[in-house]
């Protein structure tokens, strides 16, 4: 484990990691009960934030 990071908050259901707390219960009870992620919720998750910034990089690199 790296203690530099931020500590992160699981959803059980579907493995997804949230900067919130409150976002992690959220989305594991969204998970757990319709067994289908919510949109709305997973885009706050870390990874897909990772995603953004990745996307948003490698745009910036190709110049016209
Ligand atoms: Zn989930």
């Amino acid at each position: 484990m790296d203690h530099t990071k931020k500590k992160v908050y699981c959803c059980l259901e579907c493995g997804l990691h949230y900067e919130d707390e409150k976002l992690a219960k959220k989305c594991e009870a969204w998970c757990g009960e319709h067994r289908s992620c919510n949109l709305e919720i997973t885009s706050h998750a870390v990874e897909n934030k990772i995603k953004k910034i990745i996307n948003k990089n490698s745009n910036e690199q190709r110049t016209k």
